[in-house]
């Protein structure tokens, strides 16, 4: 007996919109196919368990087929199998109510098509110009063959097959040819369904012979059955997570992971999964897209942005999660309750590990920390949660390679590093070589030298500054250190405004020409036995630059020049002279004497090399004057 019939959709035919929407992601007719079968065989154990299925269970593994030559590819499994009825009722009497509204909406979603229609068997149309079910029900029933060739028609009729179970029959259309090609399919199945729950089998094992693979008896099970992420912490050791690791990441990881953690919950909401610490590296950006995502073990997406919190996404790993809503658009994933839970729990989970870490063994903390440290910054930047957490184990390094928390670090200098306005100064530096002068500066007054020289440094400890109280960061350049840090009100300069303007100048008429830069000149008195002049670089301004250079919206900043303080120590003898000499002399005459003897130039050389700033012609020319005088 055949039967004919119409599939009840109500778009008029939902082929030509599976194939026209679905193209970009038609590869996932894979999954979908395999998935079903494996949830038939799942359905047949859970009977069979209950007592309410009594025949054999047999050999449950789930087989993919490929035929070349009559262009077909076959997913079969020995399940719960459909009666005639069941295949009326679950294949044909598809529900699209309001479908081309939503097809509207989501027509670029392949995700969300799918799992809005529940069109799972239907993807299998995005590569086939005709399906058959033939389908044995676990119930003393005849099996069913059902026929599609893509148009809303169908046929069924009733035929022999002698094992319970499903096969899906796929007749590849020409033009997707690469579905029947072996290593095409092997791929797939190796992303798709590498960890499912039940044996995937696609051909068999192969060995090399003579001069050739050849087939061996085995059969090639392509998958994981019980994956690492689904077994009991426990029961694993840290060689079980590290083979897991190079088994999840084959070809692009090579270094390993720092720790790990594994996450199992079942209330509120089920989750599972492993996520690994990487070493983060400098380019932050080349980290991402490692975390795989899994509900039940099917592979759903490596790219979780909205899913997990930004900087979760620098982990690598695999979470996996039925109550994350997998077949639907990314906005909507965001704004999803349960993937908020999720996302926060994760978020929790990471604070706690790494709160652990720092407490059972301090030592190792800190010496994995310069490859933390980046994570860290970045999740206390972007996320509210993870910064309140962050303050118990977060770590300032001084140069001196010490570390602290932020309340030691505070109980260190708060008596000695408080200005007189209440404040406390955290001094660093970024380049313990170029600001070497200025570190010893600082050291000699008995005050501590962070270092802080990671890319997100600068922008770290702008968020610091509103976490911490009463608390300021300054760079040990930025200005002389009893400026930066000032205990006492500083003497105003006994210089009229001429003298200021004839001295400002002579000096700038010293300083080099280097592209992009500019000197002001400034007037203090630091006492006799202070460097006649230094060089410093405003806080404010050389922030705004530094994060200019990562931050588009904020180029501006970048484009303008670096500007330097020199400052003239007027209580130093040699500069006592030259102020001494604008009494007497004008503004000409002061410049061509100081030209020409070259003193001044000297001595600002001497403050730029200290700087690290005397380059090329202006260095080679210092040193040739240092030998004449010498
Ligand atoms: P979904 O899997 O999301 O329910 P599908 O269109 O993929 O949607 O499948 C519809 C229904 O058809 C399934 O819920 C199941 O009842 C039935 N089905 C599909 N494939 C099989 C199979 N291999 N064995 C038994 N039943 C199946």
């Amino acid at each position: 007996m055949v039967q004919k019939g119409q599939i009840g959709v109500t778009t008029d035919n939902i082929f030509p919109i599976i194939k026209k929407f679905l193209y970009s992601d038609q590869e996932i007719f894979l999954r979908e196919i395999v998935s079903n079968a494996v949830d038939a065989t799942q359905k047949i154990k859970t009977l069979s368990d209950r007592g309410e299925f009594k025949g054999e269970l047999g050999n449950l593994s789930v087989h993919v087929a490929i035929d070349k030559d009559n262009k077909t590819l076959t997913i079969s499994d020995r399940g719960i199998g459909m009666s005639a009825e069941e295949v009326d009722k679950y294949i044909n009497q598809i529900a699209l109510s309001s479908a081309n509204e939503f097809l509207d909406k989501y027509k670029d979603d392949a995700n969300a098509i799918i799992g809005h229609f529940g069109l799972g068997f239907y993807s299998s149309f995005m590569v086939s110009k005709q399906v058959e079910i033939i389908s044995k029900s676990y119930k003393d029933e005849p099996a069913v063959k059902w026929t599609c060739d893509g148009s809303p028609e169908f046929t069924m009729e009733t035929v022999e097959k002698e094992s319970r179970g499903t096969d899906i029959v796929l007749h590849i259309d020409d033009e997707y040819s690469e579905y029947l090609d072996k290593g095409r399919v092997e791929s797939l199945l190796n992303k798709y369904c590498k960890f499912l729950p039940v044996p995937i089998v696609f051909g068999k094992k192969q060995e090399w012979k003579e001069d050739k693979y050849v087939d061996t008896d085995e059969d090639n099970v392509i998958n994981d059955v019980n994956p690492l992420w689904r077994r009991q912490p426990s029961a694993l050791k840290d060689e079980d997570y590290l083979n897991f690791y190079r088994d999840l990441y084959p070809m692009s990881i090579t270094e390993e992971p720092m720790f790990w953690i594994h996450l199992n919950v079942d209330y509120p909401f089920n989750l599972t999964g492993v996520l690994y610490f990487p070493k983060v590296k400098s380019n932050i950006d080349l980290q991402r897209n490692k975390i795989q995502l899994y509900s039940n073990q099917v592979f759903v997406t490596d790219s979780v942005e909205g899913i997990v919190p930004e900087f979760l996404t620098l982990l690598h790993g695999v979470i996996d999660s039925p109550d994350i809503p997998l077949n639907v658009s990314r906005s909507y994933l965001q704004s999803d309750n349960n993937v908020k839970k999720i996302s926060n729990h994760i978020t929790k989970k990471v604070a706690d590990k790494l709160e652990e870490l720092f407490k059972k063994d301090r030592t190792q903390f800190e010496e994995k920390w310069d490859s933390l440290k980046m994570f860290v910054q970045y999740g206390m930047l972007t996320e509210e949660r993870f910064n309140d957490r962050a303050s118990k184990f977060s770590l300032l390094k001084n140069v001196d390679g010490k570390s602290f928390t932020f309340d030691e670090y505070k109980t260190l200098v708060e008596s000695s590093q408080t200005d007189k306005n209440g404040d406390i100064i955290y001094l660093y530096c970024s380049n313990t070589q170029e600001q070497y002068s200025h570190i010893e500066a600082a050291k000699e007054k008995g005050y501590d030298v962070l270092q802080l020289d990671g890319q997100l440094d600068v922008h770290w400890v702008g968020l610091l500054e509103q976490k911490l109280e009463k608390t300021r960061f300054v760079r040990v350049d930025s200005d002389i250190i009893d400026h930066i840090i000032q205990k006492e009100d500083i003497k105003e300069v006994e210089l009229t405004e001429e003298q200021k303007e004839s001295l400002t100048e002579t000096v700038k008429a010293q300083m080099p020409v280097i592209e992009k830069t500019e000197f002001g000149v400034d007037f203090k008195s630091l006492g006799e036995n202070s460097k006649p002049i230094q060089i410093t670089q405003n806080e404010f301004s050389r922030r705004m630059k530094e994060m200019a250079a990562m931050q588009q919206q904020m180029a501006f900043y970048g484009e303008m020049p670096d500007t330097y303080q020199v400052v003239l120590n007027v209580q130093h003898p040699l500069i006592n002279e030259l102020i001494e000499a604008s009494k007497e002399k004008d503004k000409e005459a002061l410049l061509s004497e100081t030209t020409s003897s070259g003193k001044l130039k000297h001595i600002v050389d001497l403050a730029l090399l200290s700087n690290g700033m005397l380059k090329g012609e202006a260095l080679s020319n210092f040193v040739k004057r240092s030998f004449d005088m010498i």
